[in-house]
């Protein structure tokens, strides 16, 4: 690992004071929050910044968990256990709870927060591994190596001939599919923005996130409602526990005699960045949820889907993971 200067900052003002870049993947300046992606990064090379801002003194205002009628509000320094095991998430968002569950392990979903999960940067082995050359997400312009590399995991929705990263969260799927809103703070003082604009599209691969120097993630707010309550997080890995998805869903459902009010869809595994399918949601509305009728939202969903060799079998996956969460949610008790 390479020398770096280490502060603490006690408080969103002095957070705020860091030069975190203008959302680049390897910004000089980094926020530490559980350091389970940070610092891993950095033991690789990947990352090498030359400061490190411990915002971990934020927790005692910013880990807060609340649910109302309106939905969810959670802190950005929550650890993923304690949203995991919090009984009135589990009951009004169950998709929330289980995302937790799903991913890492106990001993990362203790030390991991929210804000640094959904920033978490991508699996893509070429990316991870700086003795390959080509990677336009570590190094603009040099090209990308696994577009005809081994390509097994990554993206095959978003992606375009820069970069097929895959997006390798879990949280971050329900966050797309509900329509959830950041909450930020920064030089420029406090504001929300849709979750949908925090990731950017592919075209800049080095560029992660939207996010303007020194503003710290505080919150995430989730609306609530019938969809939450009937609603669930299915994901499908090489081995059943402490695996990233290579396809996921996550899904809510409103249903009116079985006939669909409205639906929300997030898809994981399968994009360069959290997906939510709304023409595949609009596609269920009005219609009885059947096989039929999830059939062919799925095929909406994967529309568009982009292979290149190793990953052709994830269009199919990614439909048959989306068919059975939404039957699994019909089901359900709401
Ligand atoms: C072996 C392994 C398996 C894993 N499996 C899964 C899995 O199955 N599913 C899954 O979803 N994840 C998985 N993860 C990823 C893990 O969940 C993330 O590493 C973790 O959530 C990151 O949170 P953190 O608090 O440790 O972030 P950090 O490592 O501290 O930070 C990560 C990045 O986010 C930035 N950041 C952190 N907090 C904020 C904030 N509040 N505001 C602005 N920027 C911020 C930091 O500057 C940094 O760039 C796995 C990780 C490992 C190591």
């Amino acid at each position: 690992m390479r020398p770096f200067t280490y502060d603490r900052a006690e408080d969103v003002t002095l957070a705020a004071r860091a030069h975190t870049g203008q959302g680049q993947t390897d910004a000089p300046v980094q926020f530490l929050a559980g350091g389970t992606t940070l610092l891993d990064l950095m033991k690789l090379d990947v990352l090498r910044p030359d400061r490190v801002v411990d915002i971990t003194p934020l927790k005692a205002r910013h880990s807060e968990i609340e649910v109302t009628s309106a939905g969810l509000r959670l802190g950005a320094l929550a650890s993923m256990a304690s949203v995991e095991d919090n009984p009135e998430v589990k009951r009004a968002f169950p998709a929330v709870a289980q995302s937790m569950a799903l991913a890492a392990s106990p001993q990362l979903r203790n030390m991991a927060t929210l804000g640094g999960n959904v920033l978490q940067r991508t699996r893509c082995p070429y990316y991870r591994d700086p003795s390959w050359a080509e990677c336009n997400k570590r190094k603009p312009g040099s090209g990308c190596a696994a577009i005809k590399g081994f390509n097994r995991q990554n993206a095959v929705l978003g992606v375009d001939d820069r970069c097929i990263a895959q997006y390798p969260g879990d949280f971050g799927v329900v966050l797309a599919a509900f329509g959830a809103e950041v909450e930020v703070a920064g030089p420029g003082g406090a504001r929300r923005i849709p979750f949908h604009t925090l990731h950017r599209p592919a075209g800049q691969p080095h560029l992660e996130h939207s996010l303007q120097p020194g503003e710290v993630i505080i919150a995430f707010r989730i609306p609530g409602g019938a969809t939450a309550r009937r609603s669930l997080y299915l994901k499908v890995r090489d081995r059943q526990s402490y695996e990233f998805a290579i396809a996921s869903a996550a899904v809510g459902l409103d249903l009116d005699g079985g006939v669909v009010k409205q639906a929300r869809i997030g898809l994981g595994g399968m994009a360069y960045r959290p997906w939510r399918a709304e023409a595949a949601e609009a596609a269920l509305v009005g219609k009885p949820l059947t096989e039929d009728s999830a059939h062919a939202a799925a095929e909406i969903a994967l529309r568009g889907a982009v292979t290149h060799g190793h990953n052709d079998y994830k269009p199919e996956l990614g439909r048959r993971t989306l068919v059975r969460a939404l039957m699994q949610a019909a089901k359900m008790e709401a």
